[in-house]
């Protein structure tokens, strides 16, 4: 049984979608006017990841992702290049799609634009002023009236008293009420615009996605997600928007993923620790990339630094290392003990962290076949780790390639933990034992590779690093 932590209440529960067997999804996407950073990766491998399990679960999986591409972002973008802003866009779309590829990340069912969507936008905003939840302001603008709808708030735990304390009024304001956020934005003269009821404008960036949300999946669909940097005030927003406008629940169950920071800091421009995919692709193999950000439950934050990317890449390249030399049974039975660990970690919450741990407890197995001579259990386990693997995105390379690529990351490419050395100069000396040179070769190749030196002595083999 899946259990998923609901942002709305704060609690884990059972997961059951409202149309058994179908699930539906929408995640926030990306504003496209620059390239994606690396905070981006982590958000889309959590949310590919959980749609790779919600499918390995058995569900149908109908994943919307939108794109907003357009903003005050770039139509400044645009105008600073002197280029039009779907020149912008496109450049930004492809680079994004690049991107996210390289990472691995499935492409969604469907892929939104805002400006594709005007119409329902539009629709939805009328439907707002209409009951009165939207107004039309002095300068022209449409607002959403924030004090007109009574739970806002409950998803971030934020009570409007405190929020009003707090809201800066900025002069030359034509807001009713300093929280109240626009829906419609008058066009300034040379900026993009479409017609609507109150004149020539853009959508604000909220309505879009409670709009193309509620058009292709429903006003009560089953899980929202994006970063908890959209948990307030964008999500709370949309929450405010569909629920007004439909009379529904609009989503189900809330899932927000936590902040990335850069060696324990706040990525950010102007700190100088912004990392665009991109930039750190070509040293980081994008595996990596995906293993490092499964290492951390997802709605923790998680810490980007040389080290934890180094522990990634040298717990991947032990699974690679356990699955060369072994031709996986791939008709085998596939509910080996390891396989109940990972389902179980995955069911809890996506507890990705216990799930690799579930891999590398495979890997050892997978050793210890290996070393014992037993092929057909070694390629049973192997089949085991691939099918699990490929839930996380993981291990779809061919060892030996994998492994024969040197690794960019310093020093990683000795960074087996002593335990598999142990393990893997045991396995060594029983197949000496048993008079099994190919295969005490084969390991000891396999150490020397990994830049360990064994040495036999006439009580044993010792091992020590190069
Ligand atoms: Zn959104």
């Amino acid at each position: 049984m899946l259990n998923i932590h609901n942002s709305m209440g704060g609690l884990k529960e059972p997961f059951q979608p409202l149309e058994p067997g179908h699930v539906r999804m929408y995640v926030c996407g990306i504003t496209v006017y620059d390239l994606c950073h690396v905070g981006h990766a982590r958000s889309q491998v959590v949310f590919d990841v959980v749609r790779r399990w919600l499918q390995a679960s058995g569900y149908q999986v109908t994943y919307v992702r939108n794109i907003t591409d357009i903003d005050d972002k770039i139509i400044e973008r645009a105008a600073r290049e002197g280029v039009s802003w779907r020149e912008i866009t496109a450049r930004y779309i492809e680079a994004m799609h690049e991107d996210f590829a390289a990472l691995g990340v499935l492409t969604p069912d469907v892929e939104p634009r805002a400006t594709e969507y005007i119409p329902q936008i539009v629709e939805m905003i009328g439907t707002l002023v209409e009951k009165g939840y939207a107004y039309v302001a002095g300068n022209g603008d449409v607002l959403y009236s924030v004090g007109a709808f009574p739970s806002y708030g409950r998803l971030s735990g934020k009570r409007l008293g405190d929020l009003r304390a707090g809201a800066r009024v900025e002069i030359g304001e034509h807001k009713q009420d300093p929280l109240d956020f626009v829906l419609w934005k008058m066009a300034r003269p040379g900026e993009p615009s479409w017609e609507s009821p109150w004149g020539a404008g853009r959508p604000g960036w909220h309505i879009e996605c409670s709009a193309m949300s509620v058009a292709l999946l429903g006003d009560h669909f089953d899980i929202h997600g994006g970063g908890l940097d959209l948990k307030f005030p964008h999500h709370e927003n949309e929450i405010a928007q569909s629920c007004a406008a439909c009379e529904a629940p609009f989503a189900h169950v809330w899932m927000h993923n936590g902040f990335l920071n850069i060696d324990d800091e706040k990525m950010s421009k102007s700190l100088g620790n912004f990392f665009t995919i991109r930039e750190v692709l070509p040293r980081l193999r994008p595996e990596v990339m995906r293993a490092f950000v499964l290492s951390s439950h997802y709605r923790g934050p998680i810490n980007y630094s040389e080290e934890a990317l180094r522990q990634a890449d040298a717990a991947l390249k032990r699974l690679y290392l356990a699955l060369r030399d072994v031709a996986p049974v791939a008709d085998g039975p596939m509910a080996g003990e390891w396989s109940a660990r990972f389902a179980a970690a995955m069911d809890d919450d996506f507890n990705t962290p216990e799930a690799l741990a579930a891999l590398q407890g495979l890997a050892r197995a997978l050793n210890t076949a290996k070393a014992a001579g037993e092929r057909e259990e070694a390629g049973l386990l192997a089949a085991e780790l691939c099918r699990l693997g490929s839930l996380l995105g993981l291990l779809g390379h061919d060892p030996g390639a994998w492994l024969s690529m040197a690794s960019s990351l310093a020093e990683a490419a000795d960074d087996l933990a002593d335990d598999v050395i142990d393990g893997l100069v045991a396995a060594r000396s029983e197949a000496r034992q048993r008079r099994d040179w190919a295969e005490s070769d084969r390991l000891r190749a396999e150490l020397d590779a990994a830049g360990v030196i064994v040495e036999d002595g006439p009580t044993g083999s010792s091992w020590r690093r190069k």
